[in-house]
């Protein structure tokens, strides 16, 4: 069994899909999806995506290179989250690439994030590019450790991915793991502990090797599992496991009969 910790099925090119998308999923043996929201204004698309799917789950936030539309306060952002199919808040975060003036709104939107996750108990998903140092600060300032989340998409260094593992979080890995060119992130996901990893696909985005450039989807995902095994010298089977268990874990999801 594989899990898609991170994916946006809601937009456009992959929703088109329907049915054909789930059913590529099921044939690549990937049994649940997280989509994760980006904004309040596409949160019920998200979540007529979850209603219809008794394997997908989703999150409630806003991204941080996010410019228009509603910036929800931590009290907005726990009544939205009480939707049963809710499991975590984000994606959030700070993402100094897209906004290289490093504005003030982006840490205060990541601070409400934080604060609504503590609130309603649900853990976090951190988008962080660029901001390392900034992204641990806030982190640490708003007590995230005490709830716990993943740090999605990862593409910085080792020191990062320690300060986040300190920080009571896991590391997820995308299709990037596969590039050629990622060697600081072959790096990390040999070094971060089993027990703390998970896959994603970020899709529509980072189609794994050998789709790199193409339209991702969740049944990429053991592109990603698959890389990482490599990498390790252990078995796929592992990482899919042990990336499984991690997401049940981490969103207090129970785990299905075999
Ligand atoms: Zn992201
Ligand atoms: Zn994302």
């Amino acid at each position: 069994m594989y899990i898609d910790s991170h994916c946006h099925i809601d937009f456009e090119d992959l929703a088109n899909q329907g049915d054909a998308l789930f059913d590529a999923m099921r044939d690549a043996g990937v049994d649940y999806a997280l989509c994760a929201a980006v904004s309040v204004e596409r949160l019920p698309g998200v979540l007529a995506i979850a209603e219809a799917r008794p394997n997908v789950f989703c999150s409630v936030g806003v991204h941080p290179e996010h410019t228009e539309g509603e910036d929800p306060k931590a009290e907005r952002l726990v009544e939205l989250a009480k939707h049963p199919k809710v499991v975590a808040i984000g994606e959030t975060g700070l993402d100094y690439y897209w906004h290289k003036d490093q504005p003030e709104w982006q840490r205060e939107r990541f601070r409400q994030h934080i604060r609504a996750a503590r609130t309603c108990g649900k853990p976090l998903i951190i988008h962080t590019r660029e901001a390392q140092a900034d992204t641990l600060r806030l982190m640490r300032e708003e007590g995230a450790d005490q709830i716990g989340g993943v740090m999605h998409c990862f593409t910085e260094d080792w020191e990062m991915a320690q300060g986040a593992l300190d920080l009571n979080f896991y590391i997820s890995f995308s299709g990037i793991v596969t590039f050629k060119n990622a060697a600081q992130i072959k790096d990390v996901a040999t070094r971060v502990p089993l027990d703390r990893m998970l896959i994603e696909t970020d899709s529509p985005y980072l189609a794994p090797v050998p789709y790199r450039g193409k339209l991702n989807q969740p049944a990429y995902v053991p592109h990603v599992a698959a890389e990482i095994a490599k990498l390790r010298g252990i078995e796929v089977e592992e990482v899919a496991h042990a990336s499984s268990e991690n997401f049940f874990k981490l969103f207090a999801l129970a785990r299905p009969q075999s």
